[in-house]
């Protein structure tokens, strides 16, 4: 495994909160961003000091990383060139909001070293787009992609949400027709899911979400279409133009170490996993939370799993010490005899059916 490291750098402010989220983030003045940003600074600092590590991908995720502007975002990435050793093709990584990205200046982030823009699209429907109480338009994506396409940066993702109320078969596609014609080399597409203490979850009763059936005939319709299009599937929910898979996403399903900076940030280093807590005053005291160890054979089952390429049997021999149980194997033949897994080489891994029901799966071999 390589000695090279993933910062991930969490910046926990959104202009609003969305129904369905339930990610750390909150509202906040540009005053709390210029404060939060400090802290960052200290602890990218100290974090320098503590791993003298090689640094091959940068990830900013939130929250909404666009609404504290281009100039905290790019002294955050000179604290961080000056902190480690960043490769010179380091992948650097900004998630953008349609909203806030549209008046972002990518010129500037471009020259501090950001190369790839992962926006929020979630749809390109104006009616599940006000569902999802986004504060954007389809249009606010076609501009913030022109204008990041403009400033010279052609690595692009969007996001993609399946399960939306209202959404259909119809809709889907329509969605991934816009995606596809604004030559995005990157689409993740997640399925809602209801979260405890989300809006949605507490009102449930307020709006039809998609049954089963009609969510997987959505997933097995996005695998297909985007296929078609161009877009292999490298991950459940994520798909490439090949050669622009996310290096940083990358790095957490095949356990090679990143360390998260900001409140409820996580970290897998040298096999110790933790993370700070769900609160900005936590992540200023600078108050870690040890999660237990990381990369154990559990794991590495349940994260390759999740990656087309699937799971490597060799290694899995080599972390175990032998080869699996014949529990093991038995489990798996009978779910590559349903369809739901198959086995090329020494590699497993599921087919969309599959990974429709990879909670279960998973759970059941592990
Ligand atoms: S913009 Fe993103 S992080 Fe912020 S509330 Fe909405 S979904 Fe959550």
């Amino acid at each position: 495994m390589s000695n090279s490291l993933g910062l991930y750098i969490h910046i926990p402010f959104c202009r609003s909160k969305c129904p369905y989220c339930d990610f750390f983030s909150k509202r906040g003045t540009y005053s709390d961003y210029k404060e939060y940003a400090d802290v960052l600074e200290d602890r990218i600092r100290a974090f320098g000091c503590a791993y003298k590590r090689d640094v091959n991908t940068v990830y900013f995720g939130g929250g909404t990383p666009s609404v504290i502007g281009e100039k905290l975002l790019c002294e955050l990435i000179d604290e961080i060139k000056n902190s480690f050793n960043v490769y010179d093709n380091a992948e650097i990584t900004l998630e953008v909001n349609p909203d806030s990205g549209k008046k972002l200046d990518f010129f500037k982030l471009r020259s501090s070293g950001f190369n790839r823009i992962s926006i929020g699209m979630q749809s390109a429907v104006p009616d599940e787009l006000k569902i999802l109480g986004r504060l954007h338009s389809a249009n606010d994506v076609i501009s913030t992609v022109n204008n990041v396409k403009e400033s010279g940066i052609e690595n692009v993702s969007l996001d993609l949400m399946l399960g939306v109320p209202g959404q259909t078969t119809d809709s889907l596609k329509y969605s991934i027709d816009f995606c596809t014609s604004l030559g995005v080399k990157h689409i993740s597409s997640y399925i809602l899911k209801l979260e405890e203490n989300t809006y949605y979850y507490k009102n449930s009763d307020k709006y039809t979400f998609p049954d089963d059936d009609l969510t997987a005939e959505l997933y097995l319709l996005a695998v297909d279409y985007l296929a078609k299009k161009g877009y292999k599937q490298y991950e459940i929910s994520n798909f490439s133009i090949p050669g622009f898979e996310s290096r940083h996403n990358l790095r957490y399903w095949k356990l090679e170490d990143y360390l998260g900076i900001g409140a409820s940030a996580h970290s897998l280093i040298d096999g110790r996993r933790f993370y700070y807590g769900r609160s900005i005053e936590d992540f200023k005291c600078d108050r870690i939370i040890e999660d237990g160890e990381g990369g154990t054979e559990e794991e590495f089952i349940m994260l390759s799993l999740r990656l087309s390429e699937g799971l490597d049997l060799d290694k899995l021999k080599i972390i175990r010490g032998g080869e699996p149980d014949p529990e093991f194997t038995n489990k798996c033949d009978k779910f590559i005899n349903a369809g739901l897994m198959k086995l090329d080489g020494r590699r497993l891994s599921l087919t969309p059916n599959g990974y429709l029901l990879s909670n279960s799966i998973i759970s059941d071999l592990i």
